[in-house]
């Protein structure tokens, strides 16, 4: 949509004649917009440009150009535009002030019939071919249609009842593009631990959470972990799972250590809990900082459940001050792809110039969103990488049709 709206902006600022026109296979425009956020669609962050680089790991930097030419304010800007008026929460996260990711929804569809896009809806793409400079674009239910060029932002594979079904990297690898691997992102873990299960539904606040793989630190995340009838999941799990889910493709042995406490070191948690001696003591110790419910079930997995006040051995304190800095996990699993919130993987960075999203294999080819290997940790990242990297592909995809001889549809 923002591609289609920064073209439209830039054929018209220029005086040139070309079209923009948006293939949508739904019969409405955004179907996973409208389900971001919980609802709310956590659209950006307003954290800083660098920060917000720093989110997608190393590959960040090529997104530079990209948030340059279109950043979180110049979104909240452009929403102000049709009155959609945004709010700033915990950790930076962004949300329009109604708390409705349909508001969003409404308000670039509001943008894109003000600004004179055109919407071909039930037109899924099955096929794009490149000859002598000219797009032929085949669709699933009527005729081809022909343009000087085409930006592809069809979306990842996850959900694929919202429309994101992966047709853009077949498309892609097509005209020769090599999108890789594909796995879920931004996900709940699985851990067969049984005494997990008695806790299902406790949300943990401020946990630390960190995968291992032998002796490596894959990642470790620090936020709000929920216990689900498979695992671990909440924001600090899903974060985490961007380094979890290529080690377990790999088949590798992943362990998941979480620090109940990380505010305190270990000779810090061992002083607290020697000093409290024994079960009672221990039981209302770690209460002050865990749900009951944990703090009861800790006491069962530490062996010490029903031994009252008392004495334990400075060995049994030792173990249950290193369990409360690191209760380990095994990690057997993860979400699927389909329930996942993105695609990790997709078209290679190389493949893409970051100064205007056009491929560097077909001349005329933008490529836009979750389609790139690209993905960030929770937080309005991703949602405003899609926007960003829209954007900059639909202005260079109109600087490239009104540079070509023929002025067409877009
Ligand atoms: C449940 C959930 C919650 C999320 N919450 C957040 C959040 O709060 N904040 C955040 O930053 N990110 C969030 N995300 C991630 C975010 O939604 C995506 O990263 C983002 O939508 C990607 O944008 P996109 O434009 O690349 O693709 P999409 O939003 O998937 O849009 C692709 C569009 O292309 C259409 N399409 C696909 N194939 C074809 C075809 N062959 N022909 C024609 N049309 C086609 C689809 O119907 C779709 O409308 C969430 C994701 C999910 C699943």
């Amino acid at each position: 949509m923002l591609a289609a709206l920064s073209a439209a902006r830039y054929l018209t600022a220029s005086g040139h004649d070309g079209s923009v026109l948006i293939l949508e296979r739904n019969r409405v425009l955004g179907r996973k917009l409208a389900i971001t956020g919980k609802g709310r669609a956590n659209v950006t962050n307003a954290r800083s440009l660098d920060e917000f680089v720093q989110a997608f790991g190393p590959s960040g930097r090529f997104l530079y150009p990209a948030f340059e030419s279109f950043f979180s304010d110049d979104l909240v800007a452009l929403f102000a535009e049709v009155g959609l008026q945004l709010k700033t929460e915990r950790g930076g996260r962004v949300f329009p002030v109604t708390d409705k990711a349909q508001d969003v929804v409404q308000a670039l569809g509001l943008l894109l019939v003000r600004d004179g896009v055109d919407t071909l809806y039930s037109a899924r793409v099955r096929s794009i071919d490149s000859e002598s400079g000219d797009w032929t674009i085949g669709l699933e239910s009527r005729g081809p249609l022909r343009c000087r060029a085409v930006v592809v932002a069809t979306g990842g594979k996850s959900y694929p009842g919202t429309g994101s079904t992966g047709d853009g990297y077949e498309l892609l690898e097509h005209v020769g593009h090599h999108p890789g691997r594909l796995l879920p992102g931004l996900v709940s873990l699985h851990c067969p631990e049984k005494w997990l299960r008695e806790l299902v539904g406790i949300s943990l606040e401020g946990v630390a959470v960190e995968a291992w793989v032998g002796p490596k630190l894959l990642a470790r995340r620090q936020g709000e972990v929920m216990i689900t009838d498979r695992g671990i999941g909440g924001p600090a799990v899903l974060s985490l799972s961007l380094a979890v889910t290529p080690a377990l493709a790999e088949s590798h042995a992943v362990v998941l250590c979480m620090d109940l406490r990380p505010e305190k070191t270990l000779a810090q948690e061992l002083h607290d809990i020697e000093a409290c001696g024994n079960a009672d003591e221990i039981l209302v110790n770690v209460s002050r900082f865990l749900p009951r419910r944990m703090a009861l079930e800790l006491m069962y997995v530490w062996g010490i459940e029903g031994k009252g006040s008392t004495p334990l051995p400075k060995k049994t304190l030792a173990a249950v001050a290193r369990s409360v800095k690191g209760v380990e996990l095994r990690c057997t699993g993860a979400d699927p792809l389909a329930s996942a919130i993105i695609t990790q993987g997709g078209v290679p960075l190389r493949e893409v110039d970051p100064r205007s999203m056009g491929s560097r294999l077909v001349p005329g080819l933008f490529i836009a969103g979750e389609l790139l290997d690209l993905q960030a940790v929770t937080g309005g990242y991703n949602l405003q990488a899609a926007f960003s990297t829209g954007f900059l592909a639909g202005r260079c995809a109109a600087e490239y049709v009104a540079k070509s001889p023929n002025d067409s549809k877009l």
